[in-house]
């Protein structure tokens, strides 16, 4: 239980989005306490190389993650500014932009983590961390401890290989029922990973992507492999009991292709923003993330109901584009027909409105 201490403010989960709210809290001049379950910053992810994307919100990405108040320089992190797409065996087909898709960062506890990169900022404004904490939640200002109801499931592998650095996305059921497949490689080291719904057999298609890439004459070795979840559950917006739920914790994700980090900053933003009077910011903040959610999760409906010949449509279009960014950034802009289609097609899909 937390021992609440009126002058603090307290978080429940140093993730993405409470180190967030934590940064921006103690610039607006509050002392933060955050509670994390584990042992360590990071120790509930694997080491995987995660994407922070560059179209869901209308600022640019070096902008918003400057509004959340990090340094984006000081980043451990590479851009990508091309990948392949792999579809229905056809031949992978390559996808580039002149400005970064986004940017690769490393999650997990080592010093070049996206994670203890945070937490070092948040060292620096005298958080204090407070290890070993399963918290009651109901005591906290601030919930932000993750995904918490799992819709969508993770395989994956952390790979070595003498390859060069290069990302893949990989379509296909038998790759990921209902969802998506990729692999990074960056300086040796790589993540190949499945994010799927699960399938009615249970099975784990992590092992058909590992054969796909080595039938492809990718040569690499299997380190590790994990599993995660994420938690795809669009609150009601009239849900506004305390604490302030952010990230993932409070829906705030990426429905598509689950980028849900830097939805989880935005969400911690405007949580800071509304626990320093400061009301307007953070009305601002969550109707963009509001309106993005529920874009996305439109577009998450209009993907798993994708025939092949929409798909390679789809994906003829990307590589034709001179700038396929600007393809991913109008998916997200508000649209009534897809918000209608959405909520039509909500009751077929396995998450709910909870
Ligand atoms: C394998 C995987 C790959 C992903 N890839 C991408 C990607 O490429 N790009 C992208 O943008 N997003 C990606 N995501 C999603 C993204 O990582 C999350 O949306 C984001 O980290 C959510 O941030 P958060 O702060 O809500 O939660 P987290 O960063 O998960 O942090 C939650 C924290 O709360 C702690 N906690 C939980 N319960 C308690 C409790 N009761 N008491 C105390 N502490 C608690 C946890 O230990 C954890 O430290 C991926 C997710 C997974 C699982």
């Amino acid at each position: 239980m937390i021992i609440k201490e009126n002058s603090k403010t307290h978080i429940v989960g140093a993730g993405i989005g409470g180190m967030t709210a934590a940064i921006n809290l103690s610039k607006f001049g509050k002392s933060v306490i955050i509670y994390e379950k584990n042992d360590s910053i990071g120790a509930s992810r694997d080491g995987d190389l995660e994407g922070i994307e560059n179209w869901i919100l209308s600022k640019n990405l070096p902008e918003s993650i400057a509004e959340c108040g990090i340094d984006f320089n000081g980043i451990p992190k590479f851009p990508i500014f091309e990948f392949f797409v792999h579809l229905n065996g056809i031949k992978p087909v390559k996808i580039k932009s002149q400005e970064p898709f986004f940017y690769i960062v490393k999650r997990g506890t080592s010093s070049d983590s996206f994670d203890n990169y945070l937490a070092e900022i948040c060292n620096s404004l005298n958080v204090k961390f407070l290890f070993n904490q399963n918290h009651d939640i109901s005591t906290a200002d601030i919930n932000a401890t993750g995904a918490y109801r799992a819709a969508a499931y993770i395989r994956g592998a952390q790979i070595v290989t003498d390859l060069p650095n290069q990302v893949h996305l990989l379509l296909g059921k038998e790759f990921a029922p209902r969802g998506y497949a990729y692999l990074i490689i960056n300086d040796g080291f790589g993540t190949m990973a499945t994010a799927f719904k699960k399938s009615a057999r249970g099975n784990d298609p992590l092992s058909p992507c590992i054969q796909y890439f080595r039938t492809l004459g990718f040569d690499f070795k299997v380190k590790s492999t994990y599993a995660n979840r994420g938690s795809f559950n669009l609150p009601n917006l009239w849900d506004i009991k305390n604490p302030i739920k952010i990230g993932e914790a409070g829906g705030y994700q990426d429905y598509l292709f689950g980028f849900g980090m830097r939805i989880a900053m935005y969400s911690g933003l405007s949580a800071a923003y509304k626990l320093s009077g400061k009301n307007f910011q953070s009305k601002i903040i969550n109707r963009e993330l509001n309106i993005k959610r529920r874009i996305s999760f439109a577009n998450r409906l209009l993907f798993e109901n994708l025939s092949i010949n929409n798909a390679q449509y789809w994906v003829a279009r990307f590589e034709k584009s001179k700038e396929p960014l600007n393809i991913l950034r109008a998916a997200y802009d508000w649209n009534w027909k897809k918000i209608i289609k959405s909520i039509k097609l909500t009751n077929q899909y396995a998450i709910r409105f909870s």
